[in-house]
């Protein structure tokens, strides 16, 4: 089966068109035949097409917008310029498996798109207004465009962690706001999460009940996850994907007090002081520079820069005493997992993260820290560490289209829309 993974942002798209089945899936044997993503729509976008290891089609043009991004993929995906053989009709593509970010409480893991399950998607908006407007255009292109026979499948962020217990979802703010609002932490990256999990579980050859592991996630948005008995635990986003670990552009923790004073001293209002700290804060806030963590490696590394050199260690503080806390609510894990592009690509942060955690036994090995990069997978630690350090790249398409295919063979006699 031909499966189009989509991921529908407010002004950009990604997509991977995947060749998997449920013996594939066995076998580890899935293939990526093309992926891209365009960037900017409702303006100038920026278009990126790839068919793996055969061509790759860039331009910019204006787009505007998402069943427009969604058309043009799949006539690239179509057109004998992209030279995916497997394709030759719309027919080839047998199922759309789409990211939705906010499920709610309503969703506990993946499901085939039906109308109503379109309208509960609708009915989260307000806990995500940004993503899951998006989501849904996506998914009411690829109907347009493939046709109401196709089925397509919605796989959360939030799923993942709707096994956290209630002591680590409730906030301590009054309790009636979680019964009226629904205030209580979701935890976004969770398909991340759970594919990372899978993985460390397939090498370690072990029981999903067995896996217990604190896994990271570090890219432009970072969050953490305490995994017991292979459930989600605990996480560090909350209501939002502002909370938890230093990021890209965002805060994470910080005073919920701080809103207010900014508001007063800056004459802000509260989405102003939000967007703040969405937008302007995290690596580009403190370090005045880049919310990329690669060019603030070279800032620190190359021309000692003061403020580049502060992001980085606050990051890595941070990301620390986070580890630290997991270790007390699960009561200790065996691994704790890198992933993310920081966590794949950078040794020098793992390591600055790892040594605020030789009280708890880790240890890990410079030399394989060091060559462990560019997508390989497997243990950073020495035989004397304790618990293991991983990295274990993610591939949160790839689970897409499994969840896909799976649902689909599950409920082929189901009628999605
Ligand atoms: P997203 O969350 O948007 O999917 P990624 O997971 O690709 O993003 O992570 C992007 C982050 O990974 C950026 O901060 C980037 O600088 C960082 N990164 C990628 N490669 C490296 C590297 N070799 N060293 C340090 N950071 C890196």
């Amino acid at each position: 089966m031909n499966i189009l993974v989509l991921n529908c942002g407010s002004s950009s798209l990604k997509f991977q068109l995947i060749a998997t089945d449920l013996e594939l899936i066995k076998l580890n044997k899935d293939k990526r035949l093309a992926h891209g993503q365009i960037e900017r729509i409702g303006g100038a976008a920026i278009v990126t097409f790839v068919a793996d290891g055969k061509t790759t089609y860039r331009s910019a043009k204006p787009i505007k917008d998402v069943r427009t991004a969604v058309d043009l993929v799949l006539r690239w995906i179509l057109s004998e310029a992209s030279q995916i053989d497997e394709i030759q009709t719309l027919g080839d593509i047998q199922a759309v498996g789409h990211r939705v970010v906010h499920g709610g409480e309503k969703f506990k893991e993946s499901v085939l798109i039906t109308n109503e399950v379109l309208r509960e998607i609708e009915d989260c908006i307000e806990l995500a207004p940004l993503h899951n407007p998006a989501n849904i255009k996506g998914i009411v292109a690829a109907r347009e465009i493939l046709g109401a026979g196709v089925p397509q499948a919605a796989v959360f962020d939030t799923a993942f962690h709707q096994t956290l217990p209630e002591h680590a979802f409730l906030y301590a703010i009054p309790y009636q706001f979680y019964r009226r609002h629904k205030i209580r932490r979701y935890g976004f990256h969770g398909t991340s999460h759970r594919y990372v999990a899978y993985r460390y579980r397939n090498i370690k050859k072990i029981e999903r009940e067995n896996v217990n592991v604190i896994t990271l996630h570090l890219g432009n948005g970072c969050s953490i996850t305490a995994i017991k008995n292979g459930n989600s635990f605990d996480t560090s986003m909350g209501l939002t994907p502002l909370e938890g670990l230093v990021m890209g552009t965002r805060s994470g923790d910080i005073d919920p007090a701080i809103i207010e004073y900014i508001c007063s001293k800056e004459g802000a209002t509260v989405q102003e002081a939000e967007t703040i700290l969405n937008s302007q804060s995290g690596l580009l806030g403190i370090s005045g520079l880049t919310n990329d963590m690669r060019e603030l490696i070279s800032e620190a590394k190359e021309n000692n820069d003061r403020r580049a050199k502060l992001a980085i260690e606050i990051f890595c503080y941070r990301t620390a005493k986070y580890i630290g806390s997991y270790l007390a609510a699960m009561n200790g894990a065996d691994a704790i997992i890198f992933a993310g592009g920081i966590g794949e690509h950078s040794p020098y942060i793992r390591e600055l993260i790892c040594e605020n955690l030789r009280w708890f036994g880790v240890e890990i090995s410079a030399e394989i820290n060091e060559r462990t990069i560019n997508g390989k997978e497997g243990v950073i630690s020495t035989e004397n560490s304790r618990p293991d350090i991983y990295v274990i790249p993610t591939d949160e398409e790839l689970l897409i289209a499994r969840d896909t295919v799976r649902l689909i063979s599950a409920e082929s006699e189901s009628k999605p829309v």
